[in-house]
C-alpha cells in the first residue's frame, strides 16, 4: 500500500475524525493543514521553519515545477524531497488547476488540455496520463488525478460534463499508474477528485463511478468558487457521507479558520490553502481573535505579540510595533515573520482540533474558537477601549 490511514477517534457529536496517515515519507497526523509550496518552496520559509511550525506534509504545484525547472531536472537531482530539502510527506496537485487558470490558449477535450506555457509561450499538452507521469517523476507521496474544473457560476449541464470528463480522466490516470508500477515506478498514492458542482445528485453520480475505482483517497473538488458558504459545507458533508471510511478525504483550497473547522466537523482529513501565507506576506494575519492588519497605524507602538495565545517564534520574540515597522520599512523580515506566524497558527489550529476529537469535545472546541475569533477583542491597540 502506498498509503494507509488509521483512525484513532471519531467525535461523538460531529463527523470529525482523528487519525494517522502513513506515507512513504513518514506519518502525517490527521486532520492536517498543508502549507503550499507552489514552486518547491513555501514562500520565504525554510524546511526547518516549517517543521518548527508543526508541518508534516506540504503541497507542491505540479504545473509550476514542470514548467520550471522541469520534472527531468528534479528527477535527476533525486526527486522533489531532496531537491527542496524537505524529508517529510509531499502531496502534489495534478497541474490542471494552474493550466486552466494561468496558461494561455487552452483547449480542453476528452484527450486532455492543450495550452501555451505562461512562461515561454511554448505549446504543451496535459493528459491524465501525463499528469500522473509528471507527479511520479517528481517523486511525490500523494498524487492527484487530473480533473476538469469549471468556472463559477457553474451551470448544471457544465458541471455534469466536467464530472463526466473527470471520471474518464480518473480511470486513465489509474491505468497509467498501473503501467508505471509494471515498470517498477508509480509507488505514490493516487487520489480521485469528486466533482459535480453544488448539485448533490450530480456529485453522487460522479462518486458512484469514482468510488468503484481503487483510489487511495478522495478529494472534494469544485467548491468555494463563489457559491454560498452553507451550500459548500452541505456538499462537503454530502461527499464525506459517500466516501469510504478508511481512506483520507481532502478538501482542496480552503483556508479560512472558521471554514476549516466547519469542514473538519463534516469529516475532512486534509486541507490546503495559499491564503494564510499570501495574506501574511501582504501584512494581514489570522490570530485567535480574528484578522489582524499588521500595517495598521494603530499598532505603531503596540508592545504585544501578533497573537497573545500563539507560541510561534514570531509571537514569542517580536511585538506588533516591530512587525508593523518592518512592513512600513519594506524589510523582507516582516514577510518572513508574518509567514511563520500564519503557518504555525493554521497548523496549530488543526492540531488542537485533532486533540479535541481525541478527547470527544470537538463541538465545544469549535464553538469556543468561533466565538473568540469573531470577538476581535485583542485587535484594538493596547490600552485603547
Ligand atoms: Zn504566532
Amino acid at each position: 500500500m502506498a498509503l494507509t490511514l488509521t483512525l484513532d477517534a471519531h467525535d461523538p457529536e460531529t463527523q470529525a475524525r482523528a487519525g494517522r496517515m502513513e506515507t512513504r515519507h513518514g506519518e502525517v497526523l490527521t486532520p492536517a493543514f498543508m502549507p503550499v509550496g507552489t514552486q518547491g518552496a513555501v514562500k520565504t520559509l525554510t524546511p526547518d521553519e516549517l517543521t518548527a511550525a508543526g508541518a508534516d506534509i506540504l503541497l507542491a504545484n505540479t504545473y509550476h515545477l514542470d514548467q520550471r525547472p522541469g520534472v527531468d531536472v528534479v528527477r535527476a537531482l533525486g526527486g522533489l524531497h531532496r531537491f527542496m530539502g524537505w524529508p517529510k510527506a509531499i502531496l502534489t496537485d495534478s497541474g490542471g488547476f494552474q493550466v486552466l487558470s494561468l496558461a494561455e490558449l487552452r483547449k480542453v477535450s476528452d484527450e486532455g488540455v492543450e495550452f501555451r506555457s505562461h512562461l515561454d509561450g511554448s505549446r504543451k499538452f496535459l493528459s491524465p496520463e501525463e499528469a500522473v507521469r509528471i507527479q511520479d517523476g517528481l517523486g511525490t507521496d500523494i498524487a492527484m488525478s487530473l480533473d476538469e474544473l469549471v468556472e463559477a457560476p457553474v451551470a448544471p449541464d457544465a458541471a455534469r460534463r466536467a464530472a463526466e470528463r473527470t471520471v474518464l480522466w480518473a480511470e486513465r490516470g489509474l491505468k497509467e499508474r498501473e503501467r508505471l508500477r509494471d515498470e517498477g515506478r508509480g509507488g505514490m498514492a493516487l487520489f480521485g477528485i469528486n466533482q459535480g458542482g453544488v448539485e448533490a445528485a450530480e456529485r453522487r453520480r460522479c462518486f458512484e463511478r469514482l468510488g468503484a475505482m481503487p483510489f487511495d483517497g478522495y478529494a472534494i473538488g469544485g467548491l468555494w468558487v463563489g457559491e454560498e458558504r452553507s451550500l459548500s459545507l452541505d456538499m462537503v458533508e454530502h461527499d464525506c457521507g459517500l466516501f469510504p471510511e478508511g481512506r483520507p478525504r481532502y478538501l482542496m483550497g480552503v483556508g479560512h479558520p472558521v471554514d476549516v473547522l466547519d469542514a473538519l466537523g463534516r469529516g475532512v482529513d486534509l486541507l490546503d490553502c495559499v491564503l494564510p501565507t499570501r495574506n501574511a506576506r501582504r501584512g494581514t494575519v489570522f490570530v485567535s481573535t480574528g484578522r489582524l492588519v499588521v500595517k495598521n497605524a494603530a499598532y505603531a507602538a503596540d508592545p504585544r505579540p501578533l497573537d497573545l495565545e500563539c507560541d510561534c517564534y514570531t509571537c514569542a520574540r517580536f511585538s506588533r510595533a516591530y512587525l508593523r515597522h518592518l512592513f512600513a520599512a519594506g524589510e523582507l523580515l516582516g514577510m518572513r515573520l508574518a509567514s511563520i506566524h500564519a503557518v504555525t497558527h493554521m497548523i496549530g489550529l488543526v492540531r488542537r482540533a485533532r486533540r479535541a476529537v481525541l478527547e470527544g469535545r470537538f463541538r465545544e472546541f469549535r464553538e469556543a474558537f468561533v466565538e473568540r475569533f469573531r470577538s476581535g477583542e485583542t485587535l484594538a491597540p493596547s490600552g485603547a477601549a
